[in-house]
């Protein structure tokens, strides 16, 4: 067994599933505070109609489109033209013809924006501190590493990663794709070809149990140590006293959580029906409430997905299996720098044209597997 292991490690993915759940994967980087304005409790109903009355007009001046996701706060969502995950926003940006594509999301997802922008067309952040712990796990010199000692290796970036780590990559996924695009790449490549998966551990905890269920060994797989401090903290325990509380619920969990593997086992060992505990991507949460019958849900994913998922339902009670699963790289994003970028034009995300050349290799192909 593999001992002293660093978040951002790359290991045999069976080494990696016996690790992930006693590793220490908190953030490599400062967790910022949450402003006080990103809460909407904090905003009086006059500054609420003033900001966003001032966003509909300023967008409609600038020939503006506004991409913002699941997580930032609801105000924003409220007066935002598309709301969605990052794989949902990278599609409709790419498809828009908007001179400005305003995008209240993390750094990630705006460079993501600004390697598929039209010649013509800026990309603008509200917040330049709205990074991610998750994409700062992922360390350009360890996938350089592993490529140099595995030639014919194939490298899958999760979409959650810096333009830098996408240049080395040779596909791209989501977590609604992250076990199709491995699938796909296991059964289209050498026989003996390694594959890495990177940086969410628990996601390629999820798609490796996927190749599992379809009799590949793990054999050619490797993953990365790598998770998002929030979906990561929530525990099998959480999960478990909403269940207890609320026996009629249906239970969905994002992937990226850090009760995944105890979520499955629940499954797997015939604890909780299969179809009493689902898993989804943030969009496919919104899809999976709206088409099941059950009037509770319990929710394991950042609050702020809530927010769609109640207009999608407004007559389900749903229950978010933490109530601390909170983003403070999103809630960077406030309905006042939301206004103040479309007012001031600010802040422009450029990227160095060549890496973002490399970059579109990998993202154009996860567009293709979708
Ligand atoms: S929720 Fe996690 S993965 Fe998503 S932006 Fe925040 S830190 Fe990154």
């Amino acid at each position: 067994m593999i001992l002293d292991i660093e978040a951002g490690d790359i290991l045999p993915a069976k080494d990696a599933i016996a690790l992930m759940d006693q590793t220490d994967l908190g953030p490599s980087i400062d967790v910022p505070e949450i402003p006080e304005n990103a809460h909407p409790e904090n905003i009086t109903e006059e500054e609420r109609e003033f900001l966003q009355g001032e966003v509909r007009r300023l967008k409609k001046e600038r020939n503006a489109l506004i991409l913002a996701h699941n997580y930032v706060p609801r105000d924003i969502q409220d007066v935002s033209d598309v709301i969605g995950d990052s794989l949902f926003l990278a599609q409709q940006g790419a498809a828009s013809d908007a001179d400005y594509l305003v995008e209240p999301s993390v750094l990630f997802m705006n460079q993501i924006l600004a390697a598929l922008k039209k010649p013509h067309q800026t990309v603008l952040a509200p917040s330049l501190e709205a990074l991610c712990s998750l994409a700062a796990h992922a360390d350009v010199t360890k996938i350089r590493d592993w490529k140099e000692e595995h030639p014919d290796g194939i490298v899958i970036s999760y979409v959650n990663t810096y333009l830098e780590v996408k240049a080395e990559s040779d596909y791209c996924c989501a977590s609604a794709n992250a076990g199709k695009v491995t699938l796909h790449i296991l059964e289209n490549s050498g026989a003996k070809q390694p594959i890495l998966f990177l940086p969410d551990v628990f996601l390629g905890f999820y798609a490796a149990k996927l190749l599992e269920s379809k009799g590949h060994s793990l054999d050619r797989l490797h993953l990365m140590m790598g998770a998002c401090h929030v979906h990561e903290r929530i525990r099998p325990h959480h999960v478990l006293e909403q269940q207890q509380l609320h026996p009629e619920a249906i239970t969905v969990v994002h992937p990226e959580c850090g009760c995944t593997s105890a979520c499955m086992r629940q499954v797997n060992e015939g604890i909780v029906p299969e179809d009493m505990l689902q898993f989804r991507s943030t969009q496919g949460m919104i899809k999976l409430v709206e088409e099941v019958p059950h009037p509770e849900v319990i929710v394991a994913t950042e609050v702020g997905n809530l927010h769609p998922m109640s207009k999608a339902v407004p007559d389900k009670t749903l229950i978010p299996a933490s109530r601390e699963a909170l983003c403070a790289y999103m809630k960077q994003n406030t309905l006042q720098n939301l206004y103040e970028c479309l007012r001031d034009l600010k802040h422009e995300i450029t990227v160095d044209p060549e890496l973002a050349r490399r970059a579109r290799i990998p993202i154009e192909r996860m567009l293709e597997i979708v």
